[in-house]
């Protein structure tokens, strides 16, 4: 186990150097011109909405033949693709895994900025149910901004030509979604959302797979423990997965709720802490999946506590080494895998 988490700090140190990289001017050169091959790029890897100096709100980016596809927006992704040198102009896809606010809090601005810089190729931005009604919000919060620069800076490019959006249907069984010549990208439905709880509404959570040429990588969005993502990481070389470390987080929790310094969640306190052990996976659902499915990686993501409150990473590998023996990345914001 010393040498794997040997590794992982050897790729810890190589995303500060990527984040000392310039970004200076349009942001026209990144780190990855140039390359080829697949890379996962960590943007923000804090779990839920409770983005902090240390961790942003979800995002992760796959570039693939230096093409950027992104993963959810969450809060700050704008930001972090700036650190890590990703021109945020060029990126065409966004794919988002379900539409809670830690994974969309980014997407008005970064739309809106897009079309400000001047970008006129479209963009889409992929996800389940809501996703077309998302994108036409966005590009309502940013109208004034269009209609003004229309009129001082004469624009020729309407938001709607660029941006749309496109719904993914939530499935049972693994669903090719996109395909162009570098990447392959499949989804299935996941557990994030309760059975009770769908009964009651249409909106859906996702998990995507990416296959490329030389690697396939699996983000499992936001889930519990979920068959259907076993199935869809399947022999995976990355799977990157949401986790909860749930002793760590109770103690924040109570800190941060009432039992302590905090006043968070004063409308629904128990509501928020079963949604938080209900319809997430804590570590050793991640390492069940892991081992489940036989990849050769797992790279944790979404985290909780994260850095909410000081803890090792050792506290997080001890649910997980319960099932699975491979490689554990516990991912931090900029590293590059
Ligand atoms: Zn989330
Ligand atoms: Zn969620």
């Amino acid at each position: 186990m010393a040498s794997k988490l040997f590794t992982s700090r050897r790729r810890i140190l190589q995303a500060a150097f990527l984040s000392a990289l310039p970004t200076s001017g349009l942001l026209s050169q990144h780190a990855f011109a140039q390359t080829s091959g697949a890379k996962l790029i960590l943007l923000g890897t804090q779990g839920g909405p409770n983005d902090n100096l240390e961790r942003g709100g979800t995002a992760s980016l796959m570039v693939v033949d230096d093409v950027p596809y992104l993963i959810d927006c969450g809060f700050g992704t704008k930001r972090a693709l700036m650190n890590v040198g990703i021109n945020f102009l060029t990126i065409p896809s966004i794919f988002l895994t379900h539409l809670h606010d830690d994974h969309v809090a980014d997407l008005p601005g970064l739309l809106s900025h897009q079309w400000t810089q001047g970008r006129v190729d479209p963009t889409t931005v992929y996800g389940p149910y809501g996703t077309d009604t998302l994108v036409e919000a966005a590009l309502q919060f940013s109208q004034a901004n269009t209609e003004i620069r229309l009129i001082d800076e004469k624009r020729t490019v309407l938001p709607p030509d660029v941006f749309s959006g496109q719904i993914i249907p939530a499935t049972d069984t693994v669903h090719k979604v996109y395909e162009d010549d570098r990447v392959v990208i499949s989804t299935i439905e996941n557990t994030h959302f309760p059975e009770w709880a769908k009964a009651e509404m249409p909106y859906r959570a996702i998990s995507y797979r990416f296959d490329t040429a030389d690697r396939s990588v699996v983000f499992s969005g936001d889930t519990t423990y979920s068959e259907n993502l076993v199935t869809l990481a399947k022999g995976a070389d990355v799977f990157v997965c949401e986790t909860i470390q749930l002793e760590k987080t109770r103690e924040w929790f109570d800190m941060a709720s009432g039992g302590g310094e905090g006043d968070l969640y004063q409308d629904a306190r128990e509501g928020i802490w079963n949604h938080i052990i209900e319809t997430h996976a804590n570590t050793e659902d991640a390492g069940r999946m892991a081992a489940e499915a036989e990849v050769e990686m797992l790279v944790l993501n979404h985290i909780l506590p994260g850095s909410l409150l000081e803890i090792p990473d050792s506290a997080y590998l001890e649910g997980i080494r319960q099932h699975y023996q491979g490689e554990v990345i516990v991912g931090r914001d900029g590293m590059v895998i």
